[in-house]
């Protein structure tokens, strides 16, 4: 059994869906479990139609809704012969989901009604996507996933019940293998016990790609992306980044803790528990080796780069000019995690913390706020941090030359760098 996840780029047009057909037909006859995202950036704009419906503004939620109506329908159109009209009708039915919804008035919280928009996405990609390869000979079971996988009810964010999850694998997923090879499905969506849809997080496909794998003990997960495997920095800001073609589960653990944006942060745990290897291959020259993600360690790696802009500074000076101590620290950690906020780096002097985190202007200013009570609070915006991981003189130079440096943290294995 492998399980693949093709994220919202992989299928983003007709031409791209059509391009899954020759890299699956490669697989043809084995287990294959298939999780597909939404279609491009169709989250962001249920995203839109979420934040509208919100607002009250009912009209404009609704025409944004129907833009991303009309380009399924259109999608579908252009690929489906035989199955086009019973697609039609299924993805019909997911319009009805969110068109009933949007009728009403918002009485419950964002991240509620967020998740029962934002998770018709998946349901219509993956219906689109299902047909497709089953009118191209591509036998594969399509996959309601908000069957299989429970969650609890903090939307946006769910949190998976694992047990039963697994026990639903186990009975509703296992036996359809025996129908067909592949088994098609969605990422990034589940459901409450009470029939409520949730979402994993935003880029949760991988994350629920790899809670598949782990309970169908997987031989192997495999994302498939528009780039050669994982590169040692972003190669749209770095022309000349390298590829990787061998990394420890640790090692993408650390990157995405630092704030790569190559895998889903909580992919790894799942993978790793069972030694199950992740490869990162390209979907638009499958003959690529890609890059695997194991348990083995690998020396050797060229300097990992990670940059994250719009980051703010927040200098938190002791009151009273004593020193800080675990007490007024502690009480920084309870807002840290009241607000939701993590720090990317943090600092510490005698009489002085130096916390650094995305510049979420709300978040920020209420951590400022609530921490005033504490501290005397300053902060500073607009900055950019810089996480090079095995770094080396020259690379460090390189990227910080003409910068203001702010902060700088450095370890035997990591250099942070935040700057202006
Ligand atoms: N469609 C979701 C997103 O864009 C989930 C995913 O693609 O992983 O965030
Ligand atoms: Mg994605």
């Amino acid at each position: 059994m492998k399980v693949f996840k093709f994220g919202g780029a992989s299928v983003n047009s007709v031409e791209r869906i059509r391009n899954l057909l020759p890299i699956l037909q490669t697989y043809n006859g084995q287990h294959i479990l298939v999780v597909i995202s939404a279609m491009g950036k169709n989250t962001n704009a249920l995203e839109k139609v979420a934040e509208a419906f919100f607002r009250k503004n009912k009209e404009e939620s609704i025409q944004l809704f129907e833009i991303v109506k009309k380009s399924h329908l259109d999608t579908a159109r252009a690929l489906l012969k035989s199955c086009l009209s019973a697609t039609e009708e299924r993805l019909r039915d997911f319009f009805t989901e969110v068109e009933w919804l949007l009728q009403d008035q918002p009485k419950r919280d964002f991240d509620y009604y967020y998740d029962q928009i934002v998770c018709v996405g998946e349901l219509l990609s993956t219906a689109i996507v299902s047909a497709y390869l089953n009118e191209n000979g591509l036998k594969n079971e399509w996959v309601d996933v908000r069957d299989i996988f429970r969650t609890d009810d903090n939307f946006r964010d769910a949190n998976i019940d694992w047990k039963w999850t697994g026990k639903k694998t186990e009975s509703d997923i296992i036996p359809l293998f025996q129908i067909s090879p592949m088994v098609l499905t969605q990422g990034f969506i589940g459901s409450t016990d009470e029939n409520e849809s949730t979402t994993l997080g935003r880029e949760g496909s991988d994350y629920s790609a790899a809670v598949f794998a782990n309970l169908l003990n997987a031989e192997s997960q495999t994302i498939w992306k528009d780039v050669q495997g994982v590169m040692n920095a972003d190669p749209k800001e770095f022309p000349d980044a390298k590829f990787i073609s061998e990394l420890s589960y640790d090692e993408v653990i650390e990157m995405a803790f630092y704030g790569a944006q190559v895998i889903h942060p909580k992919t790894i745990k799942p993978l790793e528990n069972k030694g199950i290897p992740l490869y990162v291959k390209c979907f638009m020259d499958p003959a690529l080796p890609g890059t695997v993600i194991h348990a083995k360690n690998v020396n050797h790696l060229p300097p990992i780069i990670v940059i994250k802009q719009n980051q703010a500074l927040i200098h938190l000076h002791s009151k009273d000019f004593s020193f800080v101590g675990e007490k007024p620290t502690g009480e920084l950690y309870h807002l840290f995690s009241e607000i939701k906020v993590k720090p990317n780096l943090m600092q510490s002097g005698a009489v002085t913390l130096h916390v650094c985190m995305d510049d979420k202007p709300d978040k920020i200013d209420k951590l400022a706020h609530d921490a005033t009570s504490i501290f005397d609070v300053q902060v500073e915006k607009g900055l950019t941090l810089l996480t090079i991981r095995h770094y080396d003189e020259a690379t460090l130079k390189s990227l910080t030359k003409d910068k203001n440096i702010v902060l700088k943290q450095q370890s035997p294995e990591t250099v942070q760098v935040l700057m202006k």
